[in-house]
């Protein structure tokens, strides 16, 4: 039995809807799957329901953006009330700002003369939060660039003439806002974040429940250093393709071996079952 926790849906940067990674997943023989969308627990319901007429697992998901020295670093929270006022509050204050800078981002463009307007780039990012893929992949509809890593390139990366800064919350307080709604937080996928070893003992003094120790981004030597470190410290261990239906750059949903054995046992701590 195999699982796969780390998949996005149409309601953050991927391609499909939750209801069609739950089919995907049924196809693939999976046990049971988490939808993890970037700042955004709205696609969970629509999984759970999915899953429920297909008898497919699916444990809530979200996959949040946050800062550690600097840089980026992805928390996921597991088994969230889909439903708790508090969560729900912090992610919409967190798409306003997002949303806020996208259109700063749009602004600067405008200001050096590339065309681009807001309302191109809120319909591109439908019901996802707009950010820099958005307009990227407007501007190369747009012949501006030919293609998004064009964009990137020559405006809207980290340090480019016309990049704005993301707001991102700490690990730590992205950990209490998992635990208030009933939740397990894991640091994300750390072999694409961590500069040293001793940064995840840092992250784990913040209160983390897991560690995501298979992800494509890891090696098999990693993915073992990591289990052995989550051992270590007592920490549950999760996995998963993140897929986002990128055809080329992603792995295939449930491409990699996670036993179904790492689920259970995080359900076993969640404080009030599944
Ligand atoms: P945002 O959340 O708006 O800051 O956008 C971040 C996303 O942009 C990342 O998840 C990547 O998918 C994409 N991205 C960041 N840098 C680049 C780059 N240099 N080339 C292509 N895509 C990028
Ligand atoms: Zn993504
Ligand atoms: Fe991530
Ligand atoms: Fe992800």
């Amino acid at each position: 039995m195999r699982v796969d926790l780390h998949l996005h849906s149409r309601f953050s940067d991927g391609l499909n809807s939750p209801t069609e990674l739950v089919r995907m997943a049924v196809a693939k023989g999976l046990s049971a799957i988490s939808v993890t969308d970037h700042d955004s627990l709205d696609g969970v319901n629509e999984a759970i329901g999915a899953g429920r007429e297909s008898g497919l697992e699916v444990i809530s998901g979200a996959e949040l953006s946050c800062e550690f020295k600097g840089r980026d670093l992805h928390v996921l929270g597991y088994g969230v009330a889909p439903d708790d006022a508090g969560f729900e509050a912090m992610l919409k204050r967190f798409r306003e700002t997002r949303h806020k800078r996208g259109l700063e981002i749009i602004e600067k463009l405008n200001a050096m003369g590339v065309p681009i307007n807001a309302e191109e780039v809120i319909k591109k990012s439908g019901e996802g939060s707009l950010g820099r893929p958005h307009i990227a992949a407007v501007l190369r509809e747009k012949g501006v660039v030919s293609t998004p890593s064009e964009a990137f390139d020559r405006y809207i990366a980290e340090g480019g003439p016309a990049y704005v800064p993301k707001y991102k919350m700490a690990p730590a307080d992205a950990v209490r806002y998992i635990h208030a709604a009933r939740g397990l937080a894991f640091i994300a996928h750390p072999g694409i974040f961590l500069e040293a070893i001793d940064e995840l003992y840092t992250l784990i003094a913040d209160g983390f429940d897991g560690i995501e120790i298979f992800h494509p981004k890891h090696n098999g030597a990693t993915t073992r250093q990591l289990g052995a470190i989550a051992e270590e410290h007592g920490l549950l261990v999760s996995g998963g393709s993140d897929f986002h239906g990128f055809a080329g750059k992603d792995l295939p949903l449930g491409a990699l071996d996670v036993p179904y054995e790492l689920l259970e046992k995080i359900k076993q701590r969640l404080p009030y079952g599944e």
